[in-house]
């Protein structure tokens, strides 16, 4: 299965700075990306087209948003459609991403609606779920996860091409704090992500690529990506630099 090392610039960079960033990171990876590894840039809107220009002869290398409204188009001040992205080079999609979730109050069901229309409008979706601090300390863990994936899948069409879907688990707790989970707590709580993606879509599971996201860095990439289960990594903090998102994307 092809790893997938994505960086989430969150809100972060001007177009300029974008622009820099990427074109600094593809002359870093050029020609030593490993050939069973995808990247993924995800830039904020303001910088896709830009961004996308400078990645567009670079092998592995994709485009992606972090947001999007689930309609084809229509009177939604201040929303961005599928179709849009599209347009704008991307190939990728986030939804669920905990900081939605907890700072803009998006719920499991508006998640789900994300999820399904943006693969059936031919985005790649990543679906993020993770567990906060207070909820892995109740021993929440297995049931939050089913929650949030039940949720999340839940309106995807019976005959969508799931071979897009990824999958990123996020411990609340190890977002933007310098905690990482530790390699037994990323390789139980991937486990689960895995066995719930069996449940519903049977062998076909085995294809859809879980990421692991929460404080990774170049010194623990490498561990990270080699634990069961773990078919990438989501980064945010350390994907703001080029060279340390470039040493995450060869680690
Ligand atoms: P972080 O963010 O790498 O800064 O912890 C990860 C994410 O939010 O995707």
């Amino acid at each position: 299965m092809m790893k997938l090392m994505a960086a989430n610039w969150k809100m972060y960079k001007t177009r300029a700075e974008a622009v820099e960033t990427a074109r600094l990171f593809a002359e870093l990876i050029a020609g030593r990306l490993p050939a069973d590894r995808e990247v993924l840039l995800i830039a904020p809107f303001t910088s896709l087209f830009a961004v996308a220009d400078e990645i567009v002869s670079a092998p592995g290398v994709f485009l992606g948003a972090q947001n999007f409204y689930p309609a084809a188009q229509g009177a939604f001040t201040g929303e961005i459609a599928p179709d849009m992205l599209l347009d704008a080079g991307c190939a990728y999609a986030l939804a669920g991403h905990s900081e939605r979730r907890h700072i803009l109050g998006e719920s499991d069901e508006f998640v789900g609606k994300k999820v399904a229309f943006g693969l059936a409008a031919g985005l790649s979706m990543v679906l993020c779920v993770g567990e906060k601090i207070e909820q892995r300390k109740a021993g929440e863990l297995r049931q939050v996860l089913t929650r949030q994936m039940e949720a999340g899948l839940s309106e995807i069409a019976p005959d969508a091409d799931i071979s897009t879907l990824v999958v990123a688990y996020e411990p609340v707790w190890a977002i933007g704090t310098g905690l990482t989970a530790g390699p037994l707590d990323i390789a139980e709580a991937h486990g689960i992500v895995r066995e719930l993606l069996r449940l519903r879509y049977g062998e076909k599971a085995n294809e859809i690529r879980i990421l692991y996201g929460g404080s990774v860095k170049p010194d623990n990439c490498g561990e990270i990506i080699g634990i069961d289960n773990v078919d990438g990594v989501l980064v945010g903090g350390a994907s703001l630099r080029a060279e340390s998102f470039a040493a995450i994307a060869l680690a």
